[in-house]
């Protein structure tokens, strides 16, 4: 495993992967750990047989998500989900992009064809569906995801699995090379602003600049903190 190959976490059975290995090892761990599937706190109930996508998500090299969702569950599920891991900071509009058509959260048929999001992902997604999603339309955050695969499994109805996720990426304070804990927004615009604790203290741009460093591709952006 190279030193900056991304690696990350499978929550099925807490093995450590490279970014590039996830993808095949989940195909195997889900059937292996079929019986784990489900809701953390039991809510959603299980079904028989039902069709589900294998999604990759990726905001950037190092920042990505595996989940396994329900084809009945919703492009507005998928979009709760996503800001509620990765993108919440002050309610900004969202979108997906899937073939050409934009399904907005609030769609308006002013200046574009929108559709709605409510509408389940069986309807709009097929194996190796490639498809966007748009966060905020000014410090705009776009995911990549794509369809991995499909398959039939006792999975919960109208439900959205976490299965895999990079581990957070080490960030070296631009100041001393000790790990960053903060960013500051002004001079993340220049490529820098990755700072440790210590140096934040001395920063020029002063700390109401600063941002939490967090596992996530909006980490310095807007007000983004990580806690939705
Ligand atoms: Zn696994
Ligand atoms: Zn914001
Ligand atoms: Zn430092
Ligand atoms: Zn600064």
């Amino acid at each position: 495993m190279s030193k900056l190959e991304s690696t990350g976490t499978c929550f099925l059975c807490s093995g450590k992967l490279s970014k590039r290995a996830m993808s095949k090892h989940l195909q195997n761990c889900r059937v292996k750990s079929a019986d784990k599937v489900g809701d953390p706190k039991g809510k959603a109930k299980v079904q028989g047989a039902t069709q589900t996508f294998h999604l990759l998500v990726e905001g950037s090299p190092m920042h990505w998500l595996h989940l396994e969702a329900s084809a009945d569950a919703t492009l507005e599920q998928l979009d709760a989900f996503l800001r509620n891991i990765w993108l919440e900071c002050c309610g900004h509009l969202s979108d997906f992009d899937i073939g050409g058509v934009t399904y907005a959260g609030m769609p308006s048929s002013d200046y574009r064809e929108e559709r709605s999001m409510k509408i389940a992902l069986g309807r709009v997604l097929g194996k190796g569906q490639k498809f966007r999603h748009t966060y905020d339309y000014g410090s705009t955050t776009r995911l990549d995801l794509k369809v991995v695969s499909t398959r039939e499994a006792a999975f919960p109805a109208r439900f959205i699995q976490l299965q895999a996720r990079n581990d957070p990426p080490e960030i070296a304070c631009c100041e001393c090379g000790a790990p960053a804990v903060l960013v500051c927004t002004q001079c993340l615009w220049d490529g820098g602003g990755w700072l440790c604790k210590a140096c934040s203290r001395n920063h020029e741009c002063g700390d109401e600049m600063c941002l939490p460093v967090v596992n996530s591709p909006r980490c310095g952006v807007c007000g983004y903190t990580g806690e939705a």
